[in-house]
């Protein structure tokens, strides 16, 4: 699947003028590349965007290889956004930059062997869908407290909005996720997609994580 970099540079416009009129104009955009090569990677740099996020560890060696300079040169920031298997870690290190998915004891335990010192973010599941990665929010004091300890640099929790509804239904699990920000004093709320991104900044998400409406409709996984 090829991206054109002058489709990507005005979609991210159009993205930035949405982002405006929630009220979240500096808001962090991450480009969610998944599912498409190595190529979007490039597109996203060009048009101006310094952080990229992967979901599969597979494809981000893949494209790591490819662009793995490119990324290092121009200090973008790679985050890690999919659901992780610990014995995936190992290839996080030297590649990634933030690991957004932390959800429980062992990914702490095995992050904090493989890639010390890495930023984490702890992610929240605050629709209670059985079928999404991470942790209760009545876990989410202990998990950061583990990470902190082990010395990982928690720099706050991340969410993803329930698969049904439509964005209002996102909003009660984003309320939670950013009480949850504040009472641990932390400072990255990452939260909003391209479909629900208007209702997490207002909800006070600091970081929205952007596939399809930066590179268009993804191939079939
Ligand atoms: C795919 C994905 C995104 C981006 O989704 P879009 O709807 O394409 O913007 C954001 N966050 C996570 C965790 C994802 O898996």
């Amino acid at each position: 699947m090829t991206v054109d970099p002058a489709d990507v540079a005005a979609r991210l416009s159009d993205l930035r003028a949405r982002l405006d009129r929630a009220g979240g104009g500096g808001i962090e955009i991450v480009a969610v590349t998944k599912g498409f090569g190595a190529d979007a990677i490039r597109a996203a740099v060009a048009a101006g965007l310094d952080r990229v996020g992967e979901n599969y560890v597979q494809e981000l060696v893949a494209k790591h290889a490819e662009v793995g300079d490119l990324l290092h040169d121009r200090a973008v920031r790679v985050h890690m956004i999919g659901r992780l298997q610990t014995n995936k870690v190992r290839q996080l290190a030297g590649r990634v930059d933030c690991v957004e998915t932390v959800d429980r004891a062992g990914l702490v335990d095995e992050l904090s062997r493989r890639c010390p010192g890495m930023h984490v973010l702890v992610q929240v599941n605050a629709t209670g869908e059985p079928d999404k990665g991470g942790c209760d929010p009545g876990d989410v004091g202990a998990l950061v407290a583990r990470a902190s300890e082990a010395g990982l640099v928690v720099d706050g929790l991340m969410t993803v909005g329930p698969t049904t509804g439509g964005p209002e239904a996102a909003r009660p699990g984003f309320r939670i996720v950013r009480e949850l920000v504040d009472r641990f004093g932390l400072a990255v709320c990452s939260m909003g997609m391209s479909d629900d991104l208007e209702v997490a900044v207002q909800e006070g998400s600091t970081r929205v994580r952007v596939g399809s409406a930066l590179f268009g409709a993804r191939p079939p996984a």
